[in-house]
């Protein structure tokens, strides 16, 4: 039976340690570090995740602050708003929540954020960073995942690890993170033939296709371990990730519930790349 990878306890002492760290700027520059969260439009779902940032940073000791724009918001004013912060000495993390309405061009706006600056490590600069030294703000759920991976003690080296989806915000970062620490890397995708025979190959496996249990328990290799990043409701409100958890447990030695694993982790890595940001200008004052 596999051990459950407890991501809320794991994200519980991230939190604590980024804490400690965001308290120590605090008491040297005589100002929390700052977060600033751009929300554009009413979508339910974003306004929820935007709060919990907000909530989140607040306990962290990190002072969050929401930009609310309307829903018409004509792009060169959103540029404006991140332009300003950009030049905003009190501003040490800036994010924008995607999806933005669709009149705007995420690619661009994502562009104008300063990279050092940039906590969803989403900006080219900070992705070209990880692809040549790893340096930089990296994504916070696959940096997330790369820490649940590292609490299990077990190592990557050498070993085989599937990677299911290519997303720009998950897949494809994740993919990076894990040949920087040598596994032997694959990635799955939609075209991709035989997925169960990458699967049982696989001595890591991460899912990140938003697929309800596409991964089946009899897939896993003995002693494997899963990261499921996927998140799937169930007609009956339940829910699940992309793997097969039961059946999966069987087989895996280390494994992430949904909902408990990864999701908490991305939260924690946000605050954790809001204190890195801080601490990097810090460094270059
Ligand atoms: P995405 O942009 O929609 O990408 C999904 C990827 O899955 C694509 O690369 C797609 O391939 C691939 N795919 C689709 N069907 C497949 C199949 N049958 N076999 C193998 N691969 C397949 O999604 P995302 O943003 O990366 O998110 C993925 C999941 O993670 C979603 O459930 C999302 O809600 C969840 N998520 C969770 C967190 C968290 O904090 N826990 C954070 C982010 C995302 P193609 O490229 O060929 O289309």
């Amino acid at each position: 039976m596999a051990e459950i990878i407890d991501g809320k306890a794991i994200a519980k002492r991230v939190r604590a340690e980024v804490r400690e760290r965001a308290l120590g700027l605090a008491e040297r520059q005589g100002r929390a570090p700052g977060l600033h969260v751009v929300l554009v439009g009413e979508d339910p779902a974003s306004q929820v995740y935007v709060r919990n940032k907000e909530r989140a940073a607040g306990k962290a000791g990190i002072e969050g602050k929401v930009h609310r724009l309307p829903e018409d918001t004509a792009e060169p004013a959103l540029l404006a708003l991140i332009e300003e912060l950009n030049q905003d000495v009190t501003v040490d993390g800036i994010l924008v929540q995607l999806p933005l309405p669709g009149s705007l061009d995420s690619a661009r706006v994502v562009r104008a954020i300063d990279p050092a600056k940039d906590v969803d490590g989403l900006h080219p600069v900070n992705a070209g960073e990880l692809m040549l030294d790893g340096s930089g703000l990296t994504p916070c759920t696959p940096t997330g995942c790369m820490k649940l991976i590292q609490e299990t003690g077990c190592s990557l080296e050498g070993r085989r690890a599937l990677v299911l989806g290519r997303s720009q915000l998950v897949g494809k970062p994740v993919a990076m993170m894990l040949l920087r620490q040598n596994a032997t890397v694959t990635m799955a995708h939609s075209r991709t033939q035989d997925l169960d025979a990458r699967v049982r190959e696989a001595d890591v496996v991460i899912a990140a296709v938003g697929r309800p249990k596409l991964v089946r328990g009899e897939w896993i290799k003995n002693g494997a371990v899963v990261i499921d990043v996927g998140i799937n409701r169930e007609p009956d409100g339940t829910l699940v990730g992309d793997v097969d958890f039961e059946a999966a447990s069987e087989r895996a030695s280390h494994i992430t519930p949904v909902p408990g694993g990864v999701g908490p982790m991305t939260i924690a890595m946000l605050l954790d790349n809001t204190v890195k940001a801080a601490e990097g200008r810090e460094r270059t004052r």
